[in-house]
């Protein structure tokens, strides 16, 4: 068992820092290429809808990443304090997004779950956003 824990600002440059740290924490686990890359997504994914829908307009925003592994699997935890989801079934649809404005495709939901072996979350209208992902 090991576990790393990062705390960042909602800052979009810091993605690239969450995901990286996060492939450099796993690199004693020696894993495939191809997990490492739906990780890494996973992690793009959660990271960035907690920017820009948890806190949008908001670059002081605390984002908490957890990351722990055991000989089985890997353990992530996204949390935001954002605006939170008040319809979560809605918000995992395929292609629902609320932001079309800015032509997202509204798939990130669907991505992350299809890559994790689990996919859990709560959240509520402004009560932020907690993802548990297991792969
Ligand atoms: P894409 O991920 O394809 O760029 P998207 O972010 O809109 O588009 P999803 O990631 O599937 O699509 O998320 C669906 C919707 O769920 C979002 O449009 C947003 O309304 C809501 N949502 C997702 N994450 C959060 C969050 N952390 N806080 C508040 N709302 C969220
Ligand atoms: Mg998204």
């Amino acid at each position: 068992m090991n576990k790393m824990k990062l705390e960042f600002y909602s800052k979009l440059e810091n993605e690239a820092f969450a995901r990286t740290s996060v492939v450099a924490f796993l690199m004693p686990l020696d894993l495939p290429m191809e997990d490492v890359m739906e990780i890494k997504t996973i992690l793009a994914e959660a990271v960035v809808n907690a920017m820009i829908h948890g806190y949008e307009n908001v670059e002081d925003g605390i984002i908490l990443l957890e990351v722990s592994y055991d000989e089985h699997y890997i353990y992530i935890h996204v949390k935001d304090d954002g605006c939170g989801i008040d319809d979560i079934q809605k918000a995992m649809e395929p292609m629902y997004t609320s932001k079309e404005y800015l032509e997202r495709s509204g798939m990130g939901m669907t991505i992350m779950q299809t890559f994790a072996d689990e996919f859990h979350i709560h959240s509520e209208a402004g009560k932020g956003c907690d993802l548990q992902i297991k792969k």
